[in-house]
């Protein structure tokens, strides 16, 4: 069976505090489990409280396997893409000029978090930035995510609630493998 995400990809300045907030709000107001078990994808989440589809635009399929709330804190900002459909790209801020494929993915290498990141320079423009900081589409630049396992789509209001819990932007993606 395949298994669909609702994903949230926030950008903050302490992530680790943002996502340990996050989670408090969700188990106090019931809608994950406070204990992490195997209810997601090699890793372990949270499986959905009693009052999980207060969030939720339907209500979650009940007994799935997998149906928790992972939440992903890489080393540094990373670029969130969906696994299938569309490859992510970036465009720069400035001129709108294109960044995709090999020119993309050479520039999304790991670099020594205690050196700056480094600077990449619009082949169009000439304006210089760190890649993280050029506009993603379909993807989404951040350093704290929440993937919500195959429950249905998050109600706006929720995503609002997250946003303030985290103090930071929040982008939404869709995942499915
Ligand atoms: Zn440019």
């Amino acid at each position: 069976m395949s298994d669909h995400a609702e994903v949230l990809v926030c950008r903050s300045d302490s992530p680790y505090r943002a996502a340990a907030r996050a989670i408090a709000h969700l188990v106090e107001r019931q809608i994950i489990e406070p204990m992490p078990t195997d209810c997601v994808l090699a890793a372990l989440g949270h499986r959905p409280g009693p009052r999980a589809n207060d969030v939720v635009e339907e209500p979650l399929v009940a007994d799935l396997a997998v149906n928790g709330l992972e939440v992903r804190l890489p080393h540094g900002v990373e670029l969130f893409a969906p696994a299938q459909g569309e490859p992510p790209w970036v465009s720069c801020p400035r001129c709108k000029h294109a960044l995709e494929g090999e020119m993309l993915f050479e520039h999304l290498m790991p670099h020594d978090p205690f050196k700056p990141a480094p600077m990449v320079a619009c082949p169009s423009c000439k304006d210089e930035r760190a890649i993280e900081e050029w506009t993603a589409h379909g993807s989404a630049f951040g350093n704290l995510a929440f993937f919500f396992w195959n429950w249905s789509p998050l109600k706006e209001s929720f995503i609002a609630e997250m946003k303030e819990y985290c103090g930071a932007p929040m982008a939404l993606l869709h995942e499915h493998i």
